[in-house]
């Protein structure tokens, strides 16, 4: 247990007696939102060497030092999952960056498809939101979100021996389709609100990678889509089957 509440993702090395930099985004709202100061507590993460309590040295609006105390939870990786999706309205997309990285998710792929409504993306936004959500909620990693790709390409350059578990609606239920199949690397596709056109429904139907599966009878919007995909898969063959996390 630990008396530190606030967690940050910082890109610098973690350890023993180790001074940590903020940047000037995180003194901001240490020291001037959270009103933190010096010997306050905070907890800090980078993706590499797990969780660490520090302690505030060096506090001024805009600039901060840290240095470690100890470690209080050890590096984790999260599951060999990608979520692939086709980006929806503003807010929209932000809902599925924040709860694919609370559900586990070890990177994020936006996908431009024929019916895709926006053809630019805020990478560096919803990296934040990435890192965001994964400070909020005890990660020890921030997903990488990737670059828009479009669907032709992200298929043409698929990785061997990673599967891809289309959602379409038009199919076998998923609980039944993951119970047949096993962990390992794997990704969830979800479609744009217009759905897939018949030539990518093709092309994904043909793809020997693609396991396609249903989310039920009724047609969900796409964040519900990702939402539900993600819980399911995690339950059949991701990091929450077993485990005991009390
Ligand atoms: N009008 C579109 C259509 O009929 O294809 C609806 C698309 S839906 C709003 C957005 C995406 O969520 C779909 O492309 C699909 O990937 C996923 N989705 C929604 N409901 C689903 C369901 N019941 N089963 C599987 N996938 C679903």
């Amino acid at each position: 247990m630990t008396d530190a509440k606030i967690r940050l993702s910082v890109d610098h090395p973690l350890g023993p007696g180790q001074s940590v930099p903020l940047t000037e985004d995180q003194a901001l709202y240490l020291f001037a939102v959270m009103r933190k100061g010096v010997g306050d507590a905070v907890l800090l993460f980078n993706g590499q060497h797990g969780e660490w309590r520090a302690t505030v040295a060096e506090a001024t609006k805009r600039r901060g030092v840290l240095l470690c105390d100890r470690q209080t939870r050890p590096q984790t990786a999260p599951a060999d999952l990608w979520l692939c999706f086709a980006p929806v309205k503003k807010v929209e997309t932000v809902y599925i960056v924040e709860k694919a990285v609370e559900l586990g998710v070890g990177r994020l792929c936006p996908v431009q498809t024929d019916f895709t409504n926006s053809d630019r993306l805020n990478r560096d936004r919803m990296q934040a939101n990435a890192r965001e959500a994964a400070e909020q909620c005890g990660a020890t990693l921030v997903p990488p979100v990737e670059p828009l790709q479009g669907l032709d390409k992200l298929l043409a350059a698929w990785p061997a021996g990673r599967r891809l578990l289309w959602c379409n609606e038009s199919r076998a239920g998923i609980a039944t389709r993951l119970a047949q199949e096993t962990p390992g690397p794997w990704a969830i596709l979800i479609g744009p609100e217009g759905g897939f056109s018949d030539r990518e429904k093709a092309r994904l139907a043909a793809h020997p990678a693609v396991v396609q599966a249903s989310l039920g009878p009724r047609i969900l919007r796409a964040e519900t889509a990702a939402v539900a995909a993600l819980t399911l898969w995690q339950s059949a063959l991701g990091d929450w089957r077993g485990g005991d996390w009390a």
